[in-house]
């Protein structure tokens, strides 16, 4: 899954080009010009779970008469979908607030409309502390924006935060927002049971449900047909992914899930995230191992390598059982398989022995890859409820920074291990860098840059790796 963003810049802009713009890492909805009457703007902060709901916000949109726009100054509604993660994602949020006044002051007709996490964790409070906001979705309330629309043109303010235990969205088809053409989301199920002590995402996303398998494959079907190449197929903890048919003739697990979707062409890449450790079954592995077109990459995040703190994070494993799972991976997928983890510093008490336990995890594992963050306190949840956050920041920030560096030189390490390997590349475009050359990724998700010649986007390329830094792989193509 993405990284939750963490904005620690300052922001020097004039008024004017900071509301022409948002900072960073957010998605800005794409110009669909098929002729419809309004224009609806989105910008998407945090995971890919909320890039995918945009996709489903556009597409019940669209169906209201409203095509999507890149533009802010040409919409007539604005819709920031949101993140509660940490403290400083929901600020982003309300500095960004202030930013479109600027333009709904030029276009007093503008609405403003705040989905997602922040909107369900502050309900109607938002849209007394927030004087623009027109509306507040929370992500379970989608189906409804038509009626909650209506209730703005009428002149009211509208609210909806109610959670389902059923919705998923299933028979809506998103238009695709994040897509180059090449990957795109699918959404496998919602909301998330594990209450985890430092996380809001139960609170805001509401009880796990998991999407008709069918729905799911016929999804995948699709963008295999409109040529799409990857597939990532998303949850907060897919291993847990369990449908069954109403009348229980049929039940599906995350392993047959793969499975259906791997069988749906040999072409089509399928990656997952994300993968809890609690529930990560050999099954699971076996399946990856079984088919060519499952990438051999696994988002398996540790959150901290210290039993003690792993059991006040509510994390239900400790450290020998994280270890056994990743010794189960690579006896299985091999030393190649890609790794990946999510890392939080300075959790409530702990120590800087326990901090180290972090380090000696992340030596252990040799992550390619990991996101990582130090802790922030979110009101309503356990650790909130009942630990101190008695870890300084100064502190905090330190073992982030020993965290970061230690996982620079693993990722270092670890791409070094690639020179000399043939790697089957999925072009993605152009690299940022040359229009000569093209980037896209190889089965461990692992970006790779090579000379263009008559390579084309979603082209399959095998590329031998020649050179490495600590994000990116350099090569050739030798088909
Ligand atoms: N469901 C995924 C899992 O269990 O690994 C992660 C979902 S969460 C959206 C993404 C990451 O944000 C978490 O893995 C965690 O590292 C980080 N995170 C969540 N709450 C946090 C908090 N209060 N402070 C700092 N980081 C946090
Ligand atoms: Fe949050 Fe834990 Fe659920 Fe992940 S598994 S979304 S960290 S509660």
């Amino acid at each position: 899954m993405k990284p939750i963003l963490d904005l620690d810049f300052i922001d020097n802009r004039t008024p004017e080009q900071a509301a022409a713009a948002p900072s960073c890492d957010t998605h800005i909805s794409k110009d669909t010009n098929t002729g419809r009457t309004r224009k609806l703007y989105i910008e998407s902060y945090g995971c890919a779970m909320n890039f995918s709901d945009s996709e489903i916000v556009s597409s019940i949109m669209f169906e209201q008469g409203f095509d999507t726009t890149s533009e802010i100054d040409q919409a007539d509604l604005v819709f920031l979908n949101t993140c509660s993660i940490r403290e400083k994602a929901e600020q982003t949020v309300r500095n960004r607030l202030g930013q479109i006044n600027y333009y709904k002051k030029k276009k007093p007709s503008m609405m403003i409309g705040v989905l997602g996490c922040m909107a369900e964790r502050l309900k109607k409070s938002l849209l007394e502390e927030e004087k623009i906001v027109d509306l507040v979705v929370g992500p379970d309330a989608y189906r409804d924006l038509p009626n909650l629309i209506n209730e703005v043109d009428g002149g009211q303010k509208a609210v909806n935060v109610l959670l389902s235990r059923e919705e998923t969205y299933a028979d809506i088809n998103p238009i695709r927002l994040n897509s180059n053409g090449v990957s795109a989301f699918i959404s496998i199920m919602r909301g998330c049971d594990n209450m985890c002590s430092f996380c809001v995402v139960p609170f805001t996303r509401g009880r796990e449900r998991s999407r008709d398998a069918h729905s799911i494959v016929r999804e995948a079907e699709a963008l295999v047909a409109q040529g799409y190449k990857e597939v990532t197929l998303l949850g907060q903890n897919v291993d847990s992914y369990k449908w069954a048919s109403e009348d229980g003739s049929e039940s599906v697990n995350f392993a047959q899930l793969l499975e259906k979707v791997a069988l749906v062409s040999p072409d089509l890449r399928v990656r997952f995230s994300t993968s809890h450790p609690k529930d990560i079954t050999d099954e699971v592995l076996y399946t990856i191992k079984k088919y060519d077109n499952i990438c051999k990459y696994i988002h398996l995040p540790a959150q901290s390598g210290n039993s003690r703190v792993l059991e006040l994070m509510n994390r239900t494993y400790d450290r020998e059982w994280y270890i056994n799972r990743v010794d189960a991976i690579r006896a299985i997928l091999g030393e190649d398989c890609g790794i990946s983890s999510d890392m939080i510093a300075g959790f409530c008490t702990e120590t800087e022995e326990e901090h180290q336990d972090t380090l000696s995890l992340m030596d252990y594992v040799q992550y390619d890859y990991s996101y990582m963050f130090f802790y922030s306190e979110r009101p309503g949840t356990l650790a909130a409820r009942k630990l101190e956050d008695d870890i300084p920041l100064e502190v905090k920030k330190r073992r982030l920074d020993e965290i970061i560096n230690k996982q620079r030189e693993t990722s270092l390490a670890r791409n070094k291990r690639d020179i000399g390997k043939v790697h089957k590349v999925l072009v993605e475009g152009p690299s940022k860098k040359s229009e000569e050359q093209l980037s896209g990724r190889n089965d461990q998700n692992k970006v790779v840059i090579f000379d263009k010649k008559h390579y084309k986007k979603g082209d399959y390329v095998n590329v031998l790796v020649t050179d490495c830094s600590v994000g990116t792989l350099f090569g050739e193509a030798v088909d």
